[in-house]
């Protein structure tokens, strides 16, 4: 079983220092900046045995080099950004395993927002580190791969058990609700999770984790075969990935 807690780096971002309970093997789910998870570790653990990047952009890997100096870490990245990944020891493709103790992780390829995205999936823990690929209530920008891609790793995380904690990158969830109400205006559990992210946000909460069988019925990036989603674009005809697509779009110019 594991400890997760949440660090918050920079403006928006998450990291995550997780323990196996029964080694206490300690790892960090992508270290934005050096002092923040410096400081959690100082005030936890002592130690860090890995570290573990989703993908290789600067606001998940900044602490990389600096952590490993000091704590003498191995750095566990996707085999596809081993340049990328400053400091990268362990490679992975997809469907690899990673253990940090007695938890398994397995490395999931999710290409999109880069061609080297990877989720860690531990499924006796019930938990996955999503990066920038899901995040709660939307879904990372696509910077490198195409809609296609993200569009089939959103479709890889969907089919695990409903209530898989999901744990992403970014605080972003306010300003995805928006995006999502203003779409998917009668959805009734939106509405309910929204009030809920609005009181978390004001007191300065992390609205996350969050289950995914609570993102499937209120993220609209999960929800592209929703009749009422397609009808309010107008896609009544449209395939699931016509309506991502268009669903992506509209996102970014919001
Ligand atoms: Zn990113
Ligand atoms: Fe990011």
């Amino acid at each position: 079983m594991l400890d997760v807690s949440i660090i918050k780096c920079l403006s928006d971002n998450y990291s995550y220092l997780i323990r196996d309970k029964k080694t206490n093997q300690i790892g960090v789910i992508d270290p934005s900046e050096f002092n923040a998870v410096d400081s959690e570790i100082q005030k936890t653990y002592k130690k860090l045995d890995f570290i573990l990047n989703t993908h290789h952009h600067h606001d998940h890997v900044g602490g990389n080099i600096d952590l490993k100096k000091k704590y003498n870490s191995k750095i566990v990245c996707s085999s596809y950004d081993e340049k990328r990944i400053p400091g990268a020891d362990i490679k992975k493709s997809d469907e690899n395993e990673f253990s940090l103790g007695e938890t398994n992780f397995k490395v999931i390829h999710i290409p999109g927002h880069t061609l080297g995205h990877i989720a860690f999936y531990s499924e006796k823990s019930n938990i996955i580190f999503t990066g920038d690929t899901l995040f709660s209530l939307g879904c990372g920008r696509i910077f490198e791969g195409t809609f296609e891609q993200m569009f089939s790793s959103l479709e890889k995380i969907k089919k695990l058990p409903k209530n898989t904690m999901l744990y992403c990158g970014h605080e972003y969830t306010k300003k995805n609700g928006e995006f999502c109400i203003s779409i998917d205006r009668e959805n009734r559990k939106l509405k309910d999770r929204i009030k809920n992210v609005d009181n978390k946000t004001k007191k300065n909460l992390p609205t996350i984790p969050i289950t995914l069988g609570e993102e499937l019925e209120t993220n609209i990036f999960l929800r592209c075969e929703d009749k009422k989603v397609k009808n309010k674009i107008k896609m009544n005809n449209a395939s699931k990935l016509e309506v991502f697509t268009k669903l992506r779009n509209l996102k970014d110019q919001f």
